[in-house]
């Protein structure tokens, strides 16, 4: 058996994001502009000291637990998305959340560090990642060497450019206007944006109904068919502080 010294590893951090349940999250970073969130360092990773220069990168690496699909195991053999769900490939060779070790990558924006009362936060931008996500380490994003690219991506093509429609009722419309009074988050830009990567699972693709999609503390509702989405009501936003 190979001996490696042990070493505990424990978040330095948690996520607080605008996706608070699994449905909706973008299936990588950066497809979602203004999806949008908060890094909390944790004690003893706290200190100003330790992310002093950090502001002087535009994006992060973050390591993570996919601790939303721990409770699900994993499986040898995983379908891809990008395969609509139809074919099946190795685990190793997927960014299924669903793995021996489950231990997410994802670059995203740094868009600010507030130092407050209750924590010191990095401020994020164009995430994938679960509300209370733990975080087990950051690393700076290194554009000459973690930027590659002629690399060769299998089955996993570029996003491809669907025309996808986005129409808001007048009443979602409103209801996003009093929304982003009350909080400054662009809450508009960031459902339609979230519905042009098409959140539905590809077997419902041709179906014509209506979901429910939990974004920050409100839920949107939205009907959609074929490549056409529209946001019928958003409920909640009463409550929001
Ligand atoms: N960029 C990361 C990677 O490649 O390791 C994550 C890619 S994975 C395909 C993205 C999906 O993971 C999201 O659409 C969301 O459904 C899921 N996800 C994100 N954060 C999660 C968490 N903390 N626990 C479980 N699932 C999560």
């Amino acid at each position: 058996m190979i001996e490696f010294p042990a070493h505990p590893i424990t978040p330095i951090g948690i996520i607080h994001s605008c996706y608070p349940e699994k449905f909706g999250i973008p299936r990588q970073p950066g497809l979602v502009k203004s999806s949008t969130g908060r890094l909390e360092l944790l004690p003893p990773c706290d200190r100003e000291e330790m992310v002093r220069g950090l502001d002087a990168f535009s994006h992060l690496w973050i390591l993570f637990l996919f601790h939303g699909a721990v409770a699900e195991g994993w499986r040898p053999m995983v379908r891809p998305p990008w395969l609509g769900g139809q074919k099946r490939v190795g685990v190793f060779a997927s960014r299924s959340p669903h793995r021996p070790n489950p231990i997410g990558l994802s670059v995203v924006r740094l868009t600010g560090i507030s130092q407050e009362k209750k924590g010191l936060f990095l401020e994020l931008a164009e995430l994938d990642l679960l509300d209370q996500t733990p975080v087990f380490d950051i690393k700076p994003y290194v554009s000459y060497s973690d930027a590659v690219t002629d690399a060769e991506c299998g089955f996993i093509p570029p996003p491809r450019m669907v025309q996808r429609e986005v129409l808001f009722t007048k009443e979602a419309e409103e209801a996003c206007a009093i929304y982003e009074q009350r909080t400054g988050r662009q809450l508009r830009a960031l459902i339609t944006e979230t519905l042009e990567q098409d959140p539905r699972p590809a077997s419902q693709r041709q179906q014509v109904r209506e979901y429910g999609m939990a974004l920050w503390k409100v839920n949107v509702r939205w009907q959609a068919e074929g490549e056409r989405f529209l946001v019928v009501g958003i409920e909640g936003v009463e409550k929001t502080e």
